[in-house]
C-alpha cells in the first residue's frame, strides 16, 4: 500500500537561548502542529500533494512567529518583500513569485502563476499587477507589523548590515517556511515561502523562489524545500542536487539529503537544512545548524514535532 507523508519546516537554526521561553517554544510547536495537520488531513482524505503543501504553507504564512507572509521581516526601506514557490512532481509544473508586498499568502500567488500563466517566476510590480488582475486583495502595512520584527530592524536600520530572520548571529535562526508531501497516488509536491532577510535591499532574492535551489519536486525522485543561507543554497542548487544524487547516482533519499546538507553545502560555506520526501513516502529532514523547526506525519504511523537536535 502506498505510504503518504507530510513534512513541514519553519526554518533552520533556533532562537538564541535568551530569546526562547517555554511559552514561546510551546507556541512554535502548536503552530507547527496546526500547519502539519492541515496538510496531512488533505492527504488522508485522498487529496493532492499540491493542495496539502499549499494548505500547510498558508497556515505558517498566517502565523507571525515565522518569517513568511504575516511575520515577514523588514526590508531596509521599512517594508516587506516576500518570495515563494511551489512545484508539482507529476507534471513538473512550477510557479514562483518574488519581491512582492501586501499579499497575505505568497504561496497561493505562486500557485496561481503556475496554473494561470505561461510563466514560472513573476517579480515585483509585474507580479503585483498580475495578483490584482486576478482579484487578490492587497493588505496594508499593519497586517504585517510585528513589534519584535520591527525592533530587529531598528537595531540594524541605516547600517549596511542585513541579517537572516531574527538572528544577531548569522547561524542563529532562519525563519523561512516550507512543506513537502507524497499523496495516496504517490505524487509529490513542494512549497517554500519567506520574507527573506532583515534590512535587505537592492531587490535581494534568496533561494526560496528559485526552482531547483530552494524548492524542487519530481516524481522520479523527490520533493524538497530548503531553509538556510540563500546565497549558498542558490550556488549549490541544493534542492535539485538532492534529486540528481538519487536519479543519477542511485542514492536513497536519506543518503542524498545528508550528502548535500552535511557535506556539499558545508563545503561551500553555507548552513541550513531541508525537508524531503520520495514517492514511497520516505522522508528526510537533515540540517547542519543547531536546530530546525520541523514536523512530520506518515500514514504508516510515525510522527514528530521538534526544534532542536535529537
Ligand atoms: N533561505 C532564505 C533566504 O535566503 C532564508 C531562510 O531560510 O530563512 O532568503
Amino acid at each position: 500500500m502506498q505510504t503518504y507523508s507530510m513534512v513541514i519546516h519553519g526554518g533552520a537554526g533556533t532562537l538564541l537561548p535568551n530569546q526562547m521561553t517555554p511559552e514561546k517554544e510551546k507556541s512554535y510547536i502548536q503552530a507547527l502542529k496546526i500547519a502539519l495537520e492541515l496538510g496531512y488531513k488533505i492527504l488522508e482524505g485522498g487529496g493532492q500533494a499540491l493542495d496539502a503543501v499549499e494548505a500547510s504553507v498558508k497556515s505558517l504564512e498566517d502565523c507571525p512567529l515565522f518569517n513568511a507572509g504575516r511575520g515577514s521581516v523588514f526590508t531596509a526601506e521599512g517594508g516587506h518583500e516576500m518570495d515563494a514557490s511551489i512545484m508539482e512532481g507529476k507534471s513538473m509544473n512550477a510557479g514562483a513569485v518574488s519581491l512582492i508586498t501586501g499579499i497575505k499568502n505568497p504561496v497561493s500567488l505562486a500557485r496561481d502563476i503556475m496554473e494561470k500563466t505561461e510563466h514560472v517566476i513573476l517579480a515585483g510590480e509585474g507580479a503585483m499587477a498580475f495578483a490584482k488582475s486576478i482579484g487578490y486583495q492587497i493588505e496594508n502595512q499593519e497586517y504585517f507589523f510585528d513589534e519584535w520584527r520591527f525592533e530587529q530592524w531598528q537595531a540594524i536600520k541605516g547600517s549596511t548590515h542585513f541579517q537572516l530572520d531574527h538572528s544577531t548571529k548569522k547561524e542563529s535562526k532562519y525563519g523561512t517556511v516550507g512543506a513537502v508531501a507524497c499523496d495516496k497516488s504517490g505524487n509529490l509536491a513542494a512549497a517554500t515561502s519567506t520574507g527573506g532577510m532583515t534590512n535587505k535591499k537592492w531587490g535581494r532574492i534568496g533561494d526560496s523562489p528559485i526552482i531547483g535551489a530552494g524548492t524542487y519536486a519530481n516524481n522520479l525522485t523527490c520533493a524538497v524545500s530548503c531553509t538556510g543561507s540563500g546565497e549558498y543554497f542558490i550556488r549549490g542548487v541544493v534542492a535539485y542536487d538532492v534529486s540528481c544524487l538519487m536519479e543519477y547516482k542511485g542514492l536513497s533519499l536519506a543518503a542524498a539529503a545528508n550528502e548535500v546538507i552535511n557535506k556539499r553545502i558545508l563545503k561551500l560555506g553555507g548552513d541550513g537544512g531541508l525537508i524531503a520526501v520520495d514517492t514511497h513516502g520516505n522522508i528526510a529532514l537533515p540540517f547542519n545548524t543547531d536546530g530546525m523547526y520541523r514536523a512530520y506525519r506518515k500514514s504508516s504511523g510515525e510522527s514528530g514535532i521538534s526544534i532542536y537536535k535529537e
